[in-house]
């Protein structure tokens, strides 16, 4: 899967995902890719979330709308997406995934669980992207 969000100048928020779904799926499998909240959410005023991983899992969690709606409570994106990762590995603790929180000001951060993951940022003020790796 390749998730992205997006600040355009004007602080809007958006996200998009592109997958060609787990291996070996069954033909007609509905992802989490088009599942709003799953793979991806964004909010102009909080920020924006996108995931990775067993998606048959992570869609029972809504990942990335629980990391929005945290921050918009007021949790730091780190704290967001550990919570979010740690909430779905408490019930399916061999579950493989990850998710990049950012809220609208740029802070970013991932979390992940069953493998190293890495992300990739670029903004304005950078000549390439920066390579992100997040230890489960
Ligand atoms: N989430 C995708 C899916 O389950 C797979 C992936 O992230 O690579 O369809």
């Amino acid at each position: 899967t390749i998730s992205m969000a997006v600040i355009d100048k004007m602080g809007r928020v958006a996200v998009g995902t592109s997958t060609n779904g787990a291996t070996f799926k069954i033909p007609g499998r509905v992802g989490d890719g088009p599942i709003v909240g799953s793979s991806a959410y964004a909010d102009n005023e909080v920020g924006a979330c996108c995931a990775t991983g067993d998606g048959d899992i992570m869609m029972r969690f809504l990942p990335c709308y629980q990391v929005v709606e945290s921050m918009r409570l007021g949790m730091e994106p780190k704290h967001a997406a550990q919570d979010a990762i740690a909430r779905i590995a408490r019930r399916f603790p061999d579950f493989v995934g990850a998710v990049v929180a950012i809220n609208k000001n740029g802070e970013h951060a991932g979390a992940c669980h069953g493998w190293t993951f890495r992300y990739s940022v670029r903004n304005s003020a950078m000549k390439d992207v920066e390579v992100f790796t997040v230890l489960p």
